[in-house]
């Protein structure tokens, strides 16, 4: 693209372009990728401070590029979101993760998997009977499957959103507010929304150990969920006295780095073993 600058002269921008050319080419091997299913699974345990078990699973998509080897989500969640591209690379890994469920069960191992969805997806007219129907042809009880949705659409889609979820969670199917406290919305939506779970960002109880502020943020949070009847959950846990104070507060469950990792499904065995001894 030529660009007019000062004193009129046209100035060639290269890096504009080139990055355009870049992120065209990433889309059109991100679309391939989809169809040969590139898309990986890795999965980090969620303990629960009560009983001391890892129940539950967050799983967490990176990209197996042909070349540029295992990406990231940051690398490409937001070029499938531009591209139209998250309703079909959701429904891949709500499979992919239901189908790994049903293998942990199979082999005696009752987790939850955790599920990230994101705005446009979640208020698609037809998720909630995409996510029923792979619970139905994986044998899953809907409560074995957790949806976490981010707060800000919870305002900006209210009616689509509320709706969806309503119908999701009279089936069982649990639905976690993801980087709680980030979001620009009120406490307003916590009225009528059908959750079951808090996961505060990360931001706080990464701070935990450094302010005060952020202590009392997650112990009135804690109070906040459960006087609703939910629980918090804290995810970022990066050290054993981040996890000393949250369990000082009287959280319910943490994820973080000082427990576990997030591994390939292979290596979950030996994850859920370290984070219960943690
Ligand atoms: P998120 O849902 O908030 O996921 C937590 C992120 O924090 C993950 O990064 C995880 O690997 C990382 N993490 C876990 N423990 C720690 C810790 O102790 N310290 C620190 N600093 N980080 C920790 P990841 O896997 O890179 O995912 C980044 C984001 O990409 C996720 O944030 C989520 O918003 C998005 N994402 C990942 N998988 C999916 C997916 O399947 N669908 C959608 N829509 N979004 C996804
Ligand atoms: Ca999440
Ligand atoms: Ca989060
Ligand atoms: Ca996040």
């Amino acid at each position: 693209a030529a660009k007019a600058r000062g004193g009129g002269v046209l100035v060639y921008d290269e890096a504009r372009d080139g990055s355009g050319r870049h992120r065209l080419e990433l889309i059109t091997q991100l679309r391939e990728g989809l169809h040969e299913h590139q898309l990986v699974l890795h999965y980090q345990p969620q303990v629960d401070l009560r009983t001391g078990r890892a129940g539950s699973v967050e799983a967490l998509v990176r990209w197996q590029h042909p070349r540029r080897g295992l990406l990231p989500p940051v690398e490409f969640i937001p070029l499938a979101e531009s591209a139209g591209l998250m309703g079909k690379l959701t429904a891949q890994v709500l499979e992919e993760a239901l189908i790994q469920c049903s293998r942990w069960r199979t082999e005696g191992s009752h987790l939850q998997v955790a599920v990230n969805v994101s705005p446009s997806v979640l208020i698609d007219h037809d998720f909630p009977t995409q996510v029923e129907y792979l619970l139905s042809t994986h044998h899953l009880p809907p409560s074995a499957l957790v949806l976490e949705v981010t707060e800000d659409l919870l305002m900006a889609h209210r009616d689509r959103a509320v709706s969806a979820l309503t119908r999701l969670r009279k089936k069982g199917v649990q639905v976690s507010i993801d980087d709680y406290g980030t979001g620009y919305s009120s406490l307003a939506y916590l009225m009528d929304l059908p959750v079951t779970e808090l996961k505060l960002d990360r931001a706080f109880v990464a701070t935990m150990t450094s302010s005060a502020r952020s202590v009392a943020i997650v112990k009135s949070t804690t109070h906040l969920a459960h006087a609703l009847g939910l629980h918090l959950v804290a995810e970022g846990v990066e050290d054993a006295e981040t996890l000393h104070s949250l369990r000082a507060v009287g959280c319910d469950l943490v994820q973080g780095y000082h427990l576990a990792r997030p591994v390939p499904a292979h290596d979950v065995p030996r994850a859920l073993v370290s984070a219960t001894s943690a």
